[in-house]
């Protein structure tokens, strides 16, 4: 499970690594009230300004149109900073990640889209399938660890809303007693290949276990589109859980690098929805060199070590020498 001091971590090193920790950023540190999160403070992300905000009056999610038919469902108020994606095709939609669950995601596709919406999730970790239950047609993975996942938790989501996990405040309505990850039922099992015709946009799934077991991407072929999940976003990877397979992961992120010359843009599920197709023969090349042992080494916590390479920051589970 993932413990709020494990979040908290992460958003840390979030800020630190996408702004820099700044001299100036340690004064406002000082002087800042003690209940605004560290990870807080960086928010608005300045990338976010060249993209086209749409609904802009929701409390909780921030949307961005990133490209035609393309909609990016972002959640700034929590330390994720998940990113689910609406998108919409002639005859239907698909939602790829439903989020925490804190705030109602079905009302947002409500307002983007009249179309029908399917959901796919990028992987079934608790603050990707937050909204699942809310949806009647769901694809899953054809996968032990989806299944156990569908039957939905309670500690993983407790933790979510821990103080330091939240920056503003939670939708009204909103019980932080009864949060849970609700269960939900998948309506048909998917593996490696298979597609989705939206009507006009055809979705390929491209099974890129790893970081978990049922990670997928997703492809747009015909308009240049890699919905990466949580196997690449541009802030620390985590792959330091049980559920992580190393071996898989560098495999994975091989095919997605054989991928790069095809691709327009690369769309990631936290922090930041877009990146630079450039950046994924990069990834191979830093996660197989943190392997070799190169780049530097930064301990976290007792059990968690961060590797930083050529930009790149991976948040690994401490090898015996680093815990000792
Ligand atoms: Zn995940």
């Amino acid at each position: 499970m993932i413990t709020g001091m494990e979040k908290f971590a992460k958003a840390a090193v979030n800020l630190g690594f996408i702004l820099g920790l700044s001299l100036a950023g340690a004064v406002v540190h000082a002087q800042a009230p003690a209940q605004v999160p560290e990870w807080c403070r960086p928010l608005p992300r300045p990338e976010y300004k060249s993209l086209q905000r749409v609904l802009p009056d929701d409390p909780w999610f921030e949307v961005y149109k990133v490209v035609p038919g393309v909609f990016a469902i972002y959640e700034p108020h929590q330390a994720e900073e998940v990113i689910s994606y609406l998108i919409v095709g002639n005859k239907q939609a698909m939602l790829f990640d439903t989020g925490m669950g804190i705030s109602d995601i079905r009302k947002v596709t409500t307002k983007l889209t009249s179309r029908p919406v399917v959901v796919l999730n990028s992987h079934t970790h608790d603050d990707h399938v937050g909204g699942n239950w809310q949806f009647t047609f769901i694809y899953g993975m054809d996968a032990d660890f989806t299944r156990k996942n569908g039957k939905g938790s309670r500690e993983d989501a407790q933790a979510e809303i821990a103080p330091d996990q939240l920056c503003g405040d939670l939708p009204k309505g909103f019980n932080p007693k009864t949060y849970v990850t609700k269960p939900w039922r998948i309506s048909h099992f998917i593996n490696d290949g298979f597609k989705v015709n939206l009507g006009g946009r055809t979705l390929e799934v491209l099974s890129t276990p790893g970081h978990t077991p049922d990670a997928i991407c997703l492809l747009d072929r015909a308009n240049g589109l890699l919905f990466t999940g949580d196997t690449y976003y541009p802030a620390p990877i985590w792959l330091f859980r049980p559920e992580t397979d190393l071996d898989a992961y560098v495999n994975s992120v091989k095919r997605l690098a054989a991928l790069a010359p095809e691709l327009k843009l690369v769309l990631g599920a936290h922090n930041i929805p877009v990146a630079e197709p450039s950046v994924l023969p990069r990834l191979v090349a830093a996660i197989q060199a943190v392997r070799s042992g190169q780049g530097a080494v930064k301990p976290e916590g007792e059990s968690k070590a961060i590797h930083t390479h050529d930009g790149f920051h991976f948040l690994l589970a401490a090898s015996k020498k680093e815990k000792n």
